[in-house]
């Protein structure tokens, strides 16, 4: 029986030395049986096999169920023979009994389950590897695909087999992956980043290693293992965009701006072109801002941002670097002039109304311009002295537009000095309070003075308040000014009272952050009040309107405490933010300003009276007082007194003028300045 049977029967001592073995051997493997005698079972295998083999047997000794592994016999002429293997130790005759069965050519891919530990536990990392891993012969036929390869391609196990890889791939892609491919089958393994289609058409991003698959020591094929990396993609895309764009309007950032104007720099120096630098600013955008809040000053800022980028050519870069600017990068610039158009363009888009929510925004923006290499062979210069421009340009007015010049790099220069000049202008004691007069409308009597501030510079002579609040409250010194007009104020009305003048109202005004909820405004007014001694009807607060929009909850805190220790509070430039009448009515008030921009023009423009007519008869069913602002011509009274109007300021009665001054004033008035109203 051992002599014929087809397969190799063996019977080898415990050392694995063969004892006995059918002549099936000379057939399998080209030994006669007399060549094998006493030869040891592991000898006979590859040496790669071997240490298996030798193990297996001798783990064996202990086992009750037969040993079956897949090995490969050395064929006598060299050839490596894969081989199944069985065997069977027997403790009674001390000797182990095995069946040896030549394979049908073996496929050269991963054994199949039951053969050696080796391959049986590679056989289990490629049914359960997590990444899709596939085999594909020289022709490109795939041989072989696990379960997570199925998963991933959407196709059954089956119809992978009868497929070939080029279908997987995107169709751009074939190409590369085939290269990458052609490459393994040569040898030469790699990894690599392609598009796979799935069955039902969707794409996927994979990550693919592509390995040579060697059988007896020829290529035979290619091992393939695909991991999908969408997600990942999608990942580092976003993390890349939002490195690289405003998260807001999707604009490119600051970083993505420098970088293209740096790359346009570097094209433009070869082509001898210019490259334009628009540095835009939105005016009055604080007061959308806080009046609106913050997600109407979002929207607004999104549709600037798509009117920007409407009105650029596809090569230009429109990018937002902060807040409310935004920075055009435009290339290739021939004419100077035509950047001169580009710039009035963006000007006249920004300037288009914008509804919002039932508020008709007139908005408007500043725009400086640089020129390279006019005016900086850098990136950071040219971005930097377009701000200049831009800063010029806002100075001038809403919608302006400034060219770079040499010349306000001094002035840039000298504004540094005046951050340094205003922190010591306080300690030097170079601020002044004057005092506008505030009229009744019926009397003409003085019956408030509203307290403005002004820096007595000793190079610059007296210096508005304009020019210089804004930098107080840029560089945190407007709490600490405030505090001083407060103290003033209270410390001047006290000395008219004792000089036996008729009592007044004297006003100040507030910066909307000294309503900040960390501020300690309440704290300041109970100060000024206890240690002048002035009664605190005497005292009065002016907010702008768009102050009261911020923090509404902790402003109205604020207010409420103020209102309480016995100071009464009015809105100042009332109509140039976007509160509501209605929502007025929350607020502890007593009074509101209207505007100067308003009343100079109600004897001429039709809104303007209408408007102001409107707001005085709302404000009145409120109970609030009215001050008409920047009053200068007797028409405007007369058309104020028929409005019922309470109160008037301006030129007209006086501008604000030194405390001795207004002592005069309210000496002498107001029989001398009596103005006819009827
Ligand atoms: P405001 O509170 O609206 O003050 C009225 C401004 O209008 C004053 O300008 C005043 O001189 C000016 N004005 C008054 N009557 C007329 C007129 O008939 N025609 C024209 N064209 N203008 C008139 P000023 O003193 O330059 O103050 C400007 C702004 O600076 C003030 O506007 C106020 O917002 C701010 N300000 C002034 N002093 C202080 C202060 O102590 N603290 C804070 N936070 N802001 C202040
Ligand atoms: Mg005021
Ligand atoms: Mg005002």
């Amino acid at each position: 029986m051992v002599d014929i049977s087809t397969d190799v029967l063996i019977a080898a001592d415990a050392q694995g030395k063969i004892r006995r073995i059918g002549k099936a051997c000379l057939q399998s493997w080209g030994y006669s049986p007399e060549d094998l005698h006493h030869r040891r079972l592991a000898d006979l295998v590859h040496e790669h096999d071997r240490e298996d083999l030798d193990q297996s047997l001798t783990k064996q000794r202990g086992a009750e169920r037969e040993l079956t592994l897949q090995t490969r016999f050395l064929h006598k002429d060299g050839r490596a023979v894969p081989t199944a293997l069985r065997a069977k130790w027997s403790a009674a005759d001390n000797a182990y009994y095995c069946v040896a069965q030549v394979l049908p050519h073996a496929a050269p891919h991963l054994a199949e389950s039951g053969s050696t530990d080796a391959s049986r536990r590679l056989q289990s990392l490629f049914e359960h590897h997590p990444d899709g891993v596939f085999a594909f012969d020289l022709d490109g036929a795939l041989i072989e695909a696990n379960p997570a390869f199925s998963g991933l391609t959407g196709y059954a196990h089956e119809d992978l087999l009868s497929m070939r890889y080029q279908t997987l791939i995107a169709p751009e892609h074939r190409r590369m992956v085939t290269e990458r491919f052609v490459a393994a089958s040569r040898g030469i393994a790699s990894c690599f980043e392609s598009v796979g289609v799935r069955k039902d058409g969707t794409r996927f991003e994979a990550a693919v290693t592509a390995i040579p698959m060697t059988a007896d020591h020829r290529i035979v094929g290619v091992h393939g293992i695909a991991r999908d990396i969408t997600q990942l993609k999608n990942r580092e895309r976003h993390i890349e965009r939002l490195a690289t764009h405003d998260s807001l309007t999707g604009l490119p950032n600051r970083n993505l701006l420098d970088d293209r104007l740096r790359h346009a720099v570097v094209q433009a120096e070869r082509s001898g072109r210019r490259v334009a630098v628009l540095f835009i600013d939105l005016n009055r955008f604080k007061v959308v801002n806080d009046s609106l809040g913050h997600d109407k000053g979002d929207i607004l800022l999104c549709i600037i941002a798509d009117r920007l980028r409407q009105c650029m050519r596809e090569a230009d870069t429109v990018a937002r670097i902060g807040g409310d600017e935004f920075a055009i990068v435009l290339e290739e610039v021939s004419m100077p002039e035509s950047v001169i158009t580009v710039a009035r363009n963006v000007l006249s888009a920004i300037e288009r109304p914008v509804r919002l929510e039932g508020h008709q925004l007139a908005v408007s923006g500043s725009v400086g311009c640089s020129l390279f290499p006019k005016d900086g062979t850098e990136a950071a210069t040219l971005l930097r002295n377009a701000d200049l421009a831009m800063y010029e340009a806002k100075a001038a007015g809403g919608g302006a537009l400034r060219l770079y010049k040499a010349d306000m790099d001094e002035r840039a220069k000298a504004r540094l000095t005046h951050e340094h000049d205003l922190r010591r202008a306080l300690e030097r004691d170079e601020l002044v309070v004057y005092y506008q007069p505030r009229v009744d409308i019926n009397s003409q009597a003085i019956v408030g003075a509203e307290a403005l501030v002004r820096w007595n510079h000793p190079e610059r002579g007296l210096v508005p308040p304009n020019e210089f609040i804004p930098l107080a409250e840029e560089i945190g010194l407007i709490s600490q000014l405030g505090e001083w007009v407060l103290m003033q104020a209270c410390m001047q009305n006290r000395i008219w009272q004792n000089a036996g003048l008729p009592p007044l109202k004297v006003s100040v005004n507030l910066s909307p952050m000294q309503l900040d909820p960390d501020s300690a405004i309440i704290d300041a007014v109970k100060h000024a009040l206890r240690s002048t001694g002035l009664e605190p009807r005497w005292l009065e607060l002016e907010i702008t309107e768009s102050s009261l929009m911020q923090n509404v909850e902790s402003t109205l805190i604020k207010l409420e405490e103020i209102r309480n220790a016995g100071v009464s509070i009015s809105i100042d430039d009332f109509g140039t933010g976007y509160s509501s009448l209605s929502y007025l009515r929350r607020l502890p008030v007593s009074g509101l300003k209207i505007d100067q921009s308003f009343i100079r023009d109600i004897t001429a423009s039709r809104d303007d009276e209408a408007i102001v007519a409107a707001t005085i008869a709302l404000a009145h069913t409120m109970n609030l007082t009215v001050v008409a602002e920047g009053v200068t011509t007797e028409e405007q009274i007369r058309f104020l007194h028929a409005n019922e109007c309470d109160e008037v300021q301006g030129f007209l009665f006086g501008a604000a003028v030194p405390p001795e001054e207004l002592a005069q004033l309210l000496r002498h008035a107001p029989r001398s300045r009596r103005i006819a109203i009827h």
